[in-house]
């Protein structure tokens, strides 16, 4: 039997009804207890590191996560984090950039539903995460709900109340789970050589500038001092507004010459950027040292130049690094 350690941080899962709206309540042990079956299969220890909406979830508690499976990882043959919703996709690919190349399953699960109603998909999302992690296949971070595997840089919330709250973006779902049987459409455990590595700095200093119509390129200005990072939410396959003022030009121009580092992702869910097309992306390109996101998600793109600003401020090395394919989450270089 494998022996998995779950580790309970709040979320809907694990909310009950308060006067004030829902509110994470049930601990780690008593989530357990509505899916007895699990010990037929598994051994389960539990660990509370936290219990959050996950809208009050930052780097910090990625960090701590990451350090709490550091600490643990030779003791168990895999990790299930219950975790809101709301952030789960930040969460999963912070964790992918946190934990490297391990070949030990990390699956992060949640509901719509607390697991304390008679209808809900708490009970089977869990049941089906606790059988994903005992599977010898499984490894790496990754998200199951609904039914799916999906990889854990490569998932979205795109349902805010609907059971099938989750799609993985421009990469394939890893599995699907059907009651007791697990099909796995990705299996490449055995390509997974390199040496396991656990990381414990992001940086926070991050700032996501969605676009829209008219933007003045002047309020990345005031953004300036106190971010390292922009991130820049673009139409399209990616360009800047040029409305003959040349703001965005002149930002981009004090932020990248000031050692920070800019990058382009999309508005558009689905098939990533490509700067190179239009006019009002290739200039930008060409003249500065602007990354962009290709197939990554948002969350990935995001999470990933905080982890690159983590480990370092070269701008180089920072490149390097956001185009190194982490946990699947970039094909298109
Ligand atoms: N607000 C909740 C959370 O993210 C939503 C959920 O868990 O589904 O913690």
């Amino acid at each position: 039997m494998k022996k998995l350690l779950l580790i309970a941080t709040g979320g809907t899962i694990a909310s009950k009804f308060t006067e004030s709206g829902l509110a994470p309540q049930l601990n780690a042990e008593e989530l357990l207890s509505y899916v007895p079956t699990a010990r037929e299969f598994c051994t389960i220890d539990t660990i509370q590191p936290f219990s959050l909406d996950s809208t009050n979830v930052n780097a910090a508690h990625w960090i701590q996560l990451a350090g709490l499976i550091e600490k643990n990882y030779e003791n168990y043959d895999g990790f299930v984090i219950c975790h809101g919703t709301d952030t789960m996709a930040f969460t999963a690919a912070a964790l992918s950039y946190l934990i490297q190349n391990n070949r030990r399953p990390v699956v992060i699960t949640g509901a719509q539903k607390p697991i304390d109603l008679a209808i809900t998909d708490a009970r089977s999302n869990l049941l089906d995460s606790l059988r994903f992690a005992s599977h010898d296949k499984a490894h790496g971070v990754t998200i199951v709900f609904g039914g799916k595997v999906i990889c854990g840089t490569r998932a979205k919330k795109e349902f805010s109340k609907s059971y099938n709250a989750f799609s993985s973006i421009n990469y394939p779902a890893i599995a699907s789970i059907h009651d007791e049987r697990i099909i796995f459409y990705i299996d490449d455990k055995n390509q997974c050589t390199a040496p396991l590595q656990f990381y414990h700095n992001m940086n926070e200093r991050i700032f996501l500038l969605k676009l829209i119509p008219g933007i003045n390129g002047k309020v990345l200005d005031a953004l300036m001092d106190s971010h390292d990072g922009l991130m820049i939410e673009s139409f399209g396959v990616g360009g800047l507004p040029n409305y003959g003022d040349d703001s965005f030009l002149k930002a981009l121009d004090k932020w990248i010459s000031s050692g920070k580092l800019v990058a382009l992702a999309t508005q558009v869910t689905h098939e990533g950027s490509d700067m190179s097309v239009y006019q009002v992306g290739k200039v930008i390109k060409d003249r500065f040292q602007v990354l962009e996101s290709y197939d990554m998600t948002l969350e990935a793109s995001v999470t990933k130049m905080m982890w690159v600003l983590g480990q370092s401020r070269e701008p180089g090395k920072c490149r390097e690094m956001f185009y190194k394919t982490v946990n699947h989450d970039l094909l298109f270089l």
